[in-house]
């Protein structure tokens, strides 16, 4: 028994190595076997076409295209030739590591139909990058992204009639990789299997911004020092509908998650959150997020954020920063008048605004533009953004056209 465990553990410890450190150098050769190539696609068209819902009936991820992705991965062989084929059920041992140890990590990111009914992917680079680094931590195969890229191009192409029109309609994409591997021994999966499926989605606010009221949570902790929080790794999600519905019951929609002794502010439900404060001594405006610290999940949407406030705002104005800072600072700094703005940011709702943090039995208010459910510079964020993905705005690479539907 203690041979086989150390034998074991060894075994995952060395393949782990393998693939972990070569992985920090260059993705795309982290793996042994055949890489991931998109000029192998196979498609098998389904027979049974369906029809896509109109816009007013989309809900969030409910509704699925007529196809889906799929790409095998053994540890001998490496990638096997990418699948097209009808959306349906998997059929897996349920021995598979993916069902008892969590072996899973996804990712979420939307298709936009441009003016010239091009499809865009936003940053998707960024999310390749994101997602390799979230399957290496859990031992599962890294992937040649730009391959990837393609791949949800051909997969666009084939379901293209499920690509909504209109301002606010897109659709989302799920790529998915999980260890399949059909034993109970907790070592290193030597079989993934890499999906994407696809949902229609329409707007997150159908009739404009519906700012949010958020609980201060430190009674349940969503990551940690040393965790893996700024992974998107199934595992992070299940265990924060709890501390969601217990603050749904006091009334709130989400939890604002806080971190150590000293309640640091990290994220807000499956977004990260930002604060904007002004100096009443200095006159000088401030946006902040938490850094990135490994707690913080690498948002595509904070990064955007990032870029366009600090080549956008006049730095005279306003500065930028990446800081720690804690719900007592807003709290002190609502009670003086100087919390300007709060809001969420995640590809989902691209910005949600916030109006009142439960905290320690009170609300702190965040103030709103008079009659509206949202800041000012939290609209000014979110129009920015759209014109970026709808193609009326150019932001270098950020919009990369993967699909023409002419
Ligand atoms: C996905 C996610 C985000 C937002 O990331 P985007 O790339 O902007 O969509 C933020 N926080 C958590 C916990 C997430 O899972």
């Amino acid at each position: 028994m203690l041979s086989s465990y150390s034998t074991l553990s060894k075994r995952a410890v060395s393949s782990t190595l393998c693939r972990a450190i070569p992985f920090y150098r260059t993705l795309a050769s982290a793996v042994s076997g055949a890489p991931l190539d998109a000029s192998k696609l196979k498609i098998t068209k389904n027979p049974n076409p369906s029809n896509p819902l109109p816009n007013d009936k989309l809900v969030f991820g409910q509704t699925f295209t007529d196809h889906m992705l799929q790409i095998e991965w053994t540890q001998e062989k490496g990638w096997a030739s990418p699948e097209i084929v009808p959306y349906g059920p998997l059929k897996l041992d349920p021995s598979a590591v993916v069902f008892h140890y969590g072996f899973e990590a996804f990712e979420g990111l939307k298709a936009y139909r441009t003016p010239e009914n091009k499809i865009t992917l936003f940053r998707p680079d960024m999310n390749m990058k994101r997602m390799n680094k979230s399957a290496a931590r859990i031992c599962l195969p890294t992937f040649d992204g730009a391959e990837l890229i393609k791949l949800m191009g051909k997969l666009i192409e084939q379901d293209k009639r499920f690509v909504p029109q209109g301002q606010g309609y897109s659709l989302y994409l799920r790529p998915t990789i999980i260890g399949t591997t059909p034993a109970l021994g907790v070592s290193t999966p030597d079989r993934a299997l890499l999906y994407v499926i696809a949902s229609p989605v329409g707007p997150y606010y159908k009739t404009g911004f519906k700012a949010v009221r958020l609980e201060a949570t430190d009674y349940a902790t969503r990551a940690w020092p040393g965790g893996c929080g700024d992974k998107k790794l199934g595992a992070n999600y299940a265990p924060c509908i709890l501390p969601q519905l217990q603050a749904a019951q006091r009334g709130y929609q989400q939890n604002l998650w806080l971190f150590g002794p000293e309640k640091n502010i990290t994220e807000v439900g499956t977004m990260n959150v930002f604060f904007a404060f002004k100096n009443t001594a200095t006159g000088k405006k401030e946006l902040v997020t938490a850094p990135l610290d490994g707690t913080i999940l690498e948002g595509v949407t904070r990064d955007s954020i990032l870029a366009l406030t600090r080549q956008n705002l006049d730095p005279r104005e306003w500065d930028i920063n990446e800081r720690y800072y804690t719900i007592t600072e807003v709290q002190e700094r609502a009670k003086k008048g100087e919390l300007l703005e709060a809001f969420g940011a995640g590809t989902a709702a691209v910005v949600s605004p916030i109006k009142e943090i439960g905290w320690h039995g009170s609300d702190i208010k965040v103030p709103l533009l008079p009659g509206e459910q949202t800041g000012p510079l939290t609209k000014q964020i979110a129009s920015w953004i759209a014109d970026i993905q709808y193609g009326r705005t150019q932001h270098g690479n950020w919009s990369q056209i993967v699909a023409d539907l002419d």
